[in-house]
């Protein structure tokens, strides 16, 4: 383990608030003390505890509730390498016949700059989505290609290897926590769980306030708009519902300053244009 390097954010004034993460406040203070501390621990006091870096961790819930967002902020946290992004279907269906050789190839970067530099190599985070679209084969009876087994199998080859590497972090993601095999699952391998879930009521403020900040700080948002009203209006949205529903009422007050019968004519008063709480509650239908 090494210290957060300069460019870490998490610095001494690190604020969750700051990650533009809305609502996920006490979940990101677990994963990080179940799976990271260690991670950013003086190397002296984890070789002291005797423990190991935990290899991976599994993100589950609902779509559009921030698992990416959580995985790529957490990746600048501990300041590692740009993540690599893989989906189930995509290697599944996109490299038919060669799925298993590009799990190996997902691990190759990580693993030949830890023979090169061991503990002093950078952080390799690989984000495995979808993960349940590999899984969904395996030891299926009826109609699998047994494509899905084979991959599975790599992939716990491969995490298996992980145990010899300090600079891996695998996160798996998935809105199918039944779907995803066991043995993915064990110590060693994706070992810490988090559900990720909908936002409640407050979780929505924190993500309408994210969303919204900065046509807020701008001054274009009008004085009208309730963003306590908001969140109470929009009970079981994601996340990403809720960056929707701005975006939506971006365009509602776009269209107050579009000319009819011209082609994309804009109005001359276009600069005074204010998003209100009309454009919000029209974007809401
Ligand atoms: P999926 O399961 O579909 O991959 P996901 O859980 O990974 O979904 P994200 O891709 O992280 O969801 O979310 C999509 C977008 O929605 C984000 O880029 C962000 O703009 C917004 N969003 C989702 N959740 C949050 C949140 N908790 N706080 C702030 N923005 C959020």
């Amino acid at each position: 383990a090494k210290k957060p390097p300069p460019n870490s954010i998490l610095t001494p004034n690190f604020k969750f608030e700051d990650m533009g993460i809305g609502g996920l406040d006490q979940e990101f203070g677990a994963i990080f003390r179940r799976a990271f501390a260690s991670r950013v621990f003086p190397p002296g006091l984890v070789e002291k505890l005797g423990i190991q870096h935990v290899k991976g961790i599994l993100l589950y819930g609902p779509p559009g509730t921030g698992k990416t967002l959580m995985a790529r902020q957490i990746g600048k946290m501990l300041n590692a390498r740009e993540p690599k992004i893989v989906n189930g279907p995509e290697i599944l269906n996109k490299f038919v016949g060669q799925s298993e050789e590009n799990i190996r190839k997902l691990f190759a970067d990580a693993e030949k700059e830890y023979k090169e530099k061991g503990d002093e190599s950078d952080l390799h985070i690989i984000i495995f989505d979808e993960l349940d679209a590999i899984c969904k084969q395996r030891g299926s009876t009826q109609g699998g290609t047994g494509v899905g087994d084979s991959v599975v199998n790599q992939l716990l080859s491969k995490m298996d290897g992980v145990d010899q590497l300090n600079n891996i972090l695998l996160i798996g993601m998935t809105n199918r926590l039944d779907m995803i095999d066991e043995a993915l699952l064990r110590p060693g391998r994706l070992e810490v769980h988090m559900e990720i879930s909908l936002p409640d009521e407050k979780g929505r403020l924190q993500i309408l306030n994210i969303h919204t900040a900065k046509m807020r700080s701008n001054g274009v948002m009008d004085d009208d708009v309730d963003l306590v009203e908001l969140a109470a209006l929009t009970k079981n949205f994601s996340g990403a519902e809720i960056n929707g529903l701005v975006k939506g009422a971006t365009s509602f007050a776009f269209n107050r300053h579009v000319k009819v019968g011209t082609m994309a004519g804009i109005s001359d008063d276009v600069e005074n244009m204010r998003v209100n709480r009309n454009d919000f509650m029209n974007a809401l239908e």
